[in-house]
Formats: C-alpha cells, structure tokens, sequence
C-alpha cells in the first residue's frame, strides 16, 4: 500500500520506541492515538511558548538568535515537523534543533530523544541550507541540557529508519513487537497488540 499523507518525526521518535506502532498507525489505521505521557508533551509545549517561561527555558543554550515553534516541511523525507526552538548562528552559517522535555535528564540518553533531534536536524538542514552540527535536548524537571551530535553514523541510523518505516507501509509487514515489555504498558495499541 502507498502511504496516505506525510510522516510527522512523531513517527520517528515512535519507530524507536517500537516499530510495530507504524503498522497500526499507516497500515490498520486505528484510532486517534492519545497516551498520559503524549498529553504532558502537549502541556509543555504550550508553556514554553509563553514569553515570561522562555529565559529559563533557553539557559545554558548557546546565546544565539533564538525561533520558537518552528513548522518545517521536508520533500525529501515527505515529513513535518514543529521544532521547539531553533538556534541560528548566522556568521557561520550554522543551526540547532532544540527540543524541551518535560522529565529530569535520564542517566543514558534515549535512543527516541535522540533520533528526534537528528531527524530534526536533517530537516532544518534541507530547508534551510545551513549546517547543522548538533542538537539540543533541554529537560525542564532539573533544568540540565544534553548535546546531541549529528555525526555521520546516527545521521545513517536515522534515514534507514525512515526507509523502513516506509517498506513496513508499502509491503504491509507487521514487524515483531518490542522486546522490552515494560513499554507496553501505556501503550495504546496494547489491547489490539496482544491478539496478534
Ligand atoms: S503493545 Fe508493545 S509491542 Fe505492541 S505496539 Fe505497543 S509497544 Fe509495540
């Protein structure tokens, strides 16, 4: 089957956590997702665009020109995206993604939170032409800001997980599920999940 639309980096951040979440999303289509943690997400992502909560939110960033809420297309990934933040160093002609979390920073970086942000940063670098050299995950709980570098292998491990999202739509392939199942747990597609 083709896929209807485009991808959101949602998808992405999804397929990392679990890829059979695409097959229920594209190919059986079921329901408006919507989880506790999703809500929170949205949550704070209001906040952050209240002027009074930005300074705090921006500290330890690099003092950059600063974009808040950005909406970007990408024709090469046929995905949208809305960045939180974009710092642009305009002398060197240089971006950075900046992504607000909700939580305290984990011990070790999340391969979601990671993925998001170079998925945001190939984005920014198409549409905008300018290098994109790393990220940035700030996590709001203990205020602390973890650096993400778009080296070359997790710019790879990034596009491949885009192809496969797409050759799950296109062959119909349900994948196999998580092996972590403690993820399951709040997940939407559980009851459905389980059956198969
Ligand atoms: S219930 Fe578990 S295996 Fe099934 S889609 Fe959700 S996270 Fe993946």
């Amino acid at each position: 089957m083709d896929r209807l639309g485009d991808f959101a980096v949602r998808d992405v951040v999804d397929f990392a956590f679990c890829p059979r979440i695409i097959y229920f999303r594209y190919v059986i289509r079921r329901g408006k997702e919507r989880t506790p943690k999703m809500q929170m997400g949205a949550r704070v992502h209001g906040e952050f665009s209240k002027n009074s909560r930005r300074r705090r939110l921006v500290e330890g960033l690099p003092k950059l020109r600063r974009r808040y809420g950005i909406n970007l297309h990408s024709r090469r990934y046929g995905m949208n995206t809305r960045i939180d933040c974009v710092l642009v160093d305009d002398e060197r002609g240089c971006a950075y993604p900046v992504e607000f979390k909700s939580t305290t920073k984990p011990r070790v970086l999340y391969k979601t939170h990671r993925y998001q942000v170079v998925m945001q940063a190939l984005i920014v670098e198409e549409v905008t032409g300018m290098t994109v050299p790393c990220g940035y995950l700030k996590y709001l709980t203990d205020n602390s800001l973890t650096r993400v570098a778009t080296t070359r292998k997790i710019r790879e491990e990034v596009t491949e997980a885009v192809r496969e999202m797409e050759e799950i739509i296109k062959n119909e392939r349900i994948p196999g599920p998580t092996p972590y199942k403690k993820r399951c747990v709040n997940c939407f597609h559980f009851d459905h999940c389980r059956r198969m």
